[in-house]
């Protein structure tokens, strides 16, 4: 392995998503319950959350963390509360629940300091549930840039993708690189399962404006990121299904980071850099449009003429 400044951070994103696909694959209870913003979490959303919570706050009790879930759900729910103990006391003998409330909580952090971490605990929650793929997401964001990213894929051959500033991206041990084809007819394109996340709509018409002849490939979670990080597909997009969405940072800083370190390019519809600065949402950006770099300008140009996209409001 090539030395990095941040080898700390890199082994212990490792470490934190090994533990935490652990807990995901044993989990098979597959209850999930709905929050308030009507999406579904489960109790492996929960068990990730406090195992990688737990293990950034041992290594780095200084740093924030930014993570998509909080226990306030559980304090109601007894009968879940009650399984995820059981499930965290098989990876960690000797967890009390109040212990992971506790840890859970440490990634609802109201104060930001330049350098902080965000978390999705299961992203794709809804490919979990469906045995699809799903993704545990961890970027550590340094003065408003991505530095550090970890990708956990249970489904994809459980590979655990890493990426670090000048230390490049990897899948386990071996550096990974987008492919080079450049040739927009021939790009393999893949987009969300669920159509509220991405206008397949919207999709079909780019495909044909463009004339790619393969049909777009649906998966859940940052699972995309890495497909067209290791050269099995050259884009990935994410149209907006709704002009007032602001995407999550935890949905974004590992994926679009492992892709930028493979040689790729991460953009909004409109071509714009995505802006990690702004808190929780990536509020001066619309949509994704994440390639192998060599078709990026097409497509941007594409959506310019289709009109996808363009607003920020
Ligand atoms: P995916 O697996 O690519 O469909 O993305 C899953 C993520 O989509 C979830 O973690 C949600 O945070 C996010 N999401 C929820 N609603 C929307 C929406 N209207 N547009 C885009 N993403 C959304
Ligand atoms: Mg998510």
């Amino acid at each position: 392995m090539l030395s990095s400044s941040y080898s700390k951070e890199i082994q212990t994103v490792q470490a934190a998503l090994s533990e935490a696909a652990l807990l995901c694959r044993s989990v098979q209870d597959r209850v999930s319950v709905t929050k308030g913003d009507r999406s579904p979490v489960t109790i492996a959303d929960f068990g990730s959350q406090a195992l990688i919570c737990r293990s950034l706050r041992e290594a780095f009790p200084d740093d924030p963390i930014i993570a998509e879930e909080d226990s306030a759900l559980l304090q109601t729910q007894t009968e879940l509360r009650e399984i995820l103990g059981k499930y965290l006391e098989k990876i960690r003998p000797g967890t009390s629940l109040r212990n992971a409330l506790k840890w859970i909580d440490y990634g609802n952090a109201e104060t930001y300091s330049d350098r902080f971490w965000t978390l999705d605990p299961i992203d794709g929650t809804k490919g979990f549930l469906r045995k699809g793929h799903f993704a545990i997401a961890l970027a550590l964001i340094n003065e408003g840039n991505v530095a550090v990213a970890g990708l956990a894929c249970p489904n994809l051959n459980q590979n655990i993708f890493l990426a670090a500033k000048g230390w490049g991206a990897r899948q386990g041990e071996s550096l990974i690189q987008v492919s080079t084809d450049a040739t927009i007819r021939h790009a393999r394109i893949c987009e969300s399962v669920e159509s509220s996340h991405s206008a397949h709509g919207d999709m079909q018409r780019v495909v044909e404006h463009l004339g790619i002849t393969a049909s777009p490939v649906r998966l859940d979670s940052q699972t995309k990121y890495a497909v067209v990080a290791r050269g099995d597909a050259e884009i990935y997009m994410r149209l907006p299904t709704r002009k007032d969405y602001v995407e999550r940072i935890w949905d974004h800083a590992a994926g679009a980071f492992l892709l930028t370190e493979a040689g790729g390019k991460v953009t909004d519809c409109t071509g714009k850099e995505l802006d990690f600065s702004c808190g929780e949402g990536l509020e001066n950006n619309h949509g994704i449009i994440a390639t192998n770099g060599r078709v990026h300008e097409e497509v941007i140009e594409a959506l310019k003429t289709l009109n996808i996209g363009q607003t920020t409001s």
